[in-house]
């Protein structure tokens, strides 16, 4: 078996793996990275000589595993890409708004590349969708060889799957994609079984972050409804950001409970952009898939309203209420970073995060700041000093890594791939799995760089 990391730039990335077993050739996954843009966003597909594919596999629908399929497609025409059925539900509509940001990029960053695929890309490659049920195997064959194909839900988002691969000759190995096990409000958690496999490609995002004692889900999300409630209280606005794919979904039910339960003040709540149609997709998802439980009735149950059309930074917004929406990271031109610019410089606003933001984004660099200091929101040259209470919750969509070191344990394979992860938390799994009883190899892929075992 062979891998070779496609990901030019290793941490979380522009997601894609590279495999042959025997006869056969694939990919795991083609994303773009969420920092980085252009041609520079994109996995090394130089590495896969044109027409070489048999299939692509993709574990879910965040741009980092999806943002590049249709360029990796355009090159494999003949390769079919295989799928969950919420996935080939929600692809299209991330890769379509994909393609808007890049349109619009074009311009402001100076980048003749962008888009870097287009509607008619993205056209041909649904064409090559092949979704998989998750308890039927799929059965590839080649040069009178067959591959096993099997999914396991992987809860994080509506679709995600972990995929276990077995050559007709038994060697197999197990992708864990992203993964959570905790049971959301909308999405169960994941049951994977790698037991017996050889290799075991591990995600390791959290791997860097120790499990807080006596911290739960549940009580990271009663603290955030007793920090919402301050700003309301005080006649003032909330923003909550949030990924469009997933979160916006779970915390419009959390909202909705918490108002039934009396829990949470009587106020607007304002939504938008393409967390919205993703709302759509959920609804209709859960009406096939057994592992999601969402109904779009909750935007009427609480009164949800569309952003207002001017927002103007220092100016505190003229409706008050919670502001539930993207980008989760705050990243510029995006409506949590106009109503980030609006509520920031008043003492009577909160802004609570609520899912990973990454250092280099504006999110990432707000949470480093202290009270008083100033803030500038580089993109709209505006600055500021940062009076809005700024709270973070644990609320990760991703295992944390005492749960992943169970399942590398429960799973014993004689090779374990480190992925998914910044360096630190890939050196927390590398050293913790070297004591490990049974031995594994572990490896941590350098990019482009091919490794067989
Ligand atoms: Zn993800
Ligand atoms: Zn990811």
């Amino acid at each position: 078996m062979k891998l070779t990391d496609l990901n030019s730039h290793g941490g979380i990335g522009s997601n894609s793996l590279l495999m042959e077993m025997g006869p056969f050739r694939f990919v795991v996954d083609a994303g773009l990275h969420p920092k980085l843009a252009g041609k520079e966003a994109m996995p090394d597909f130089d590495r896969v000589a044109v027409d070489s594919l048999d299939f692509i596999i993709l574990t879910h629908c965040h741009l980092d595993h999806l943002g590049s399929l249709p360029v990796l497609s355009r090159e494999q025409p003949d390769a079919p890409v295989f799928l969950s059925r919420p996935s080939q539900s929600l692809a299209k509509r991330m890769m379509m708004n994909s393609i808007n940001v890049m349109k619009r990029q074009r311009g402001e960053l100076n980048l003749p590349e962008y888009p870097l695929y287009s509607r008619n890309d993205v056209k041909r490659l649904t064409d090559r969708f092949r979704p998989i049920g998750f308890r039927k195997a799929h059965y590839f064959e080649k040069d009178g060889e067959q591959l096993e194909i099997a999914f396991q839900p992987a809860g994080h988002v509506a679709g995600a799957v972990s995929c276990r691969i077995t050559r007709d000759n038994g060697e197999s190995v197990f992708f864990s994609g992203d993964l959570l096990f905790n049971e959301q409000r909308t999405l169960k958690g994941a049951k994977p079984e790698p037991e017996g496999v050889d290799v075991l490609v591990l995600e390791t995002t959290r791997g860097a972050t120790p499990r807080k004692e006596g911290i739960t889900r549940e009580s990271e999300i009663e603290r955030l409804l007793d920090e919402i409630r301050k700003p309301i209280d005080k006649g003032g606005s909330c923003l909550i950001p949030v990924f469009a794919l997933g979160r916006m979904q779970e915390m419009l039910v959390i909202l909705d409970q918490a108002r039934k339960d009396g829990r949470l003040p009587q106020c607007p709540v304002f939504c938008s952009g393409l967390g919205m149609s993703i709302v759509d997709f959920y609804h209709e998802i859960s009406k096939f898939s057994s592992q999601l439980n969402f109904d779009r009735k909750v935007l009427r149950s609480l009164g949800v309203l569309p952003l207002p059309n001017h927002m103007e930074p220092g100016r505190q917004p003229g409706i008050n209420g919670i502001y539930l929406v993207s980008s989760g990271m705050v990243v510029n031109h995006t409506p949590s970073y106009r109503v980030a610019a609006s509520l920031l410089g008043d003492d009577r606003n909160s802004i609570l995060f609520v899912g990973y933001c990454d250092p280099d984004t504006p999110g990432g660099k707000l949470l480093e700041k202290r009270n008083g200091e100033e803030f500038l929101f580089e993109a709209i040259d505006y600055v500021t000093q940062i009076k809005a209470r700024i709270r973070q919750f644990d609320m990760s969509g991703h295992a944390d890594r005492n749960e992943l070191l169970e399942l590398a344990n429960r799973a014993s394979p004689r090779t374990i791939v480190l992925h998914h992860g910044d360096p630190e938390a890939r050196e927390w799994f590398a050293e913790e799995l070297s004591q490990a009883s049974y031995q594994p190899e572990i490896i941590d892929p350098v990019p482009g760089k091919t490794y067989e075992f």
